[in-house]
């Protein structure tokens, strides 16, 4: 058992939903002088520091004076698990060379593709690590992670399975995907009803017998994979047990958002170049839309429209879709300035887009993503006075402590 005291924000987020949509995202709950018990790893008291219960006098206890407590944020997207790193695109695209040109002249996601084969499983695991230590750093405690950048059936397996591992290892707690619809690799160009076969009779089974992803995602994007492709590839995912994710809309309205509705996916993300069609789509299902500022940030690109998605009563989730193209960062707090600035999403909507709406796009809202008795313990106590300054004090990191699963694993 330990206790958090004095805190000068609680900020709880809660109480006991699924989400929060639309206005509701903007009105997070706060408790001044706020305390939290924590046994066995969840989360068993909730309040103000005078009415904290009676407590064994050995217990451990974190004064959290001056500072704010908040729970541990969620990435809901990301590509950690890659190899190599590609800074002479990121100099080509300041030349004015787009990413889409540069993935048809053989870069892009396949120049990954290539070092990700070469790796071997110990040295993508070690690199993935170091990744997840610095998400870590920024306070962040659950993680999805895709595969897509092996794109054989051996490679897919071997992205997979660094995430099984360090999902053991721990302390983060990892959420694995499926994404061997990323790209048509360079061996199928020309034949791409071959390489879906491949993914539908060949990958899904495999990862579906090893139970090695939760979910299983599809770029649906033109240059990527058609709707009726993407389509073929959930039907196939959902027979086997997995749950779905879309790469939604991100460089054109390619009907990303409305497939992801229509097969009610847990989340559609990137919506760059959603339509009015693909926002009632989304207000009519359960899917959480999921915006990555940090990746139009990057590029260049027009950013997702976060308030219309928010006006519609959508609860919008963000997230970092860490990768070595289009957002190298692992600073989840940067993306919510970007949010904030690049969107006009205001400091509180971000919370709710990191906490709760990220765990709800993970299918993991009844068990994380607030501060609410009965909860798992994970969470993060940042040395800022009032939570605002996380987003407005920008480009470093404010975390003092993470908890995960009510143990103490990173101290700044
Ligand atoms: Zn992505």
């Amino acid at each position: 058992m330990f206790v958090i005291s004095n805190a000068a924000q609680l900020i709880y987020v809660g109480p006991g939903k699924f989400s929060r949509r639309g206005s509701e995202m903007g009105r997070l709950d706060v408790i001044q002088d706020g305390a939290i018990v924590v046994s066995d790893g969840v989360i068993h008291w909730v309040g103000r520091t005078s009415d904290l219960p009676p407590i064994p006098p050995d217990t451990e206890i974190i004064d959290a004076r001056g500072k704010v407590v908040l729970p541990g944020f969620i990435d809901s997207h990301t590509h950690l698990v890659f190899a190599g790193s590609r800074e002479d695109e990121f100099e080509q695209r300041l030349k004015g060379r787009t990413y889409e040109e540069i993935a048809a002249g053989g870069g892009g996601i396949n120049a990954t593709v290539q070092q990700v084969r070469r790796a071997s499983k110990e040295e993508l695991k070690a690199a993935t690590r170091r990744r997840l230590q610095r998400l870590l750093s920024f306070g962040v405690t659950t993680v999805e992670i895709k595969s897509g950048y092996g794109l054989t059936l051996a490679d897919e397996l071997k992205c997979l399975q660094v995430i099984a591992e360090l999902n053991q290892e721990g302390p983060w707690e990892l959420v694995p995907t499926f994404l061997g619809a990323h790209a048509v690799p360079p061996e199928f160009q020309g034949n791409r009803e071959g390489y879906l076969r491949l993914v539908v009779d060949e990958m899904l089974p495999e990862v579906g017998r090893g139970r090695l992803a939760e979910f299983c995602d599809v770029f649906c994007e033109r240059g990527a994979f058609t709707p009726e492709e993407s389509e073929r590839i959930l039907k196939r995912a959902y027979e086997l047990g997995m749950k779905a994710k879309v790469h939604a809309d991100e460089f054109s309205s390619s009907g990303g958002a409305e497939l992801a509705a229509r097969w009610r996916a847990v989340s559609a993300d990137h919506l760059l170049c959603i339509t009015d069609a693909g926002i009632a789509a989304l207000a009519r299902s359960d899917t959480v839309p999921t915006l990555l500022p940090g990746t139009a940030f990057f590029l260049g690109l027009n950013y997702a429209p976060a308030r219309r998605l928010i006006e519609a009563g959508l609860p919008v989730a963000l997230a970092s879709d860490c990768n070595p193209g289009t957002c190298p960062s692992e600073n989840l707090t940067l993306i919510g300035t970007l949010a904030c600035t690049q969107m006009k999403m205001l400091p509180a909507e971000v919370v709710t887009a990191l906490t709760l709406n990220a765990a709800a796009a993970l299918d993991r809202s009844q068990r994380l993503g607030s501060i609410e008795v009965g909860k798992q313990a994970d969470l993060i106590v940042c040395d800022v006075p009032d939570y605002r300054q996380l987003f407005y004090h920008f480009g470093v990191s404010h975390v003092w402590r993470v908890i995960k699963r009510g143990r103490v694993v990173y101290t700044a």
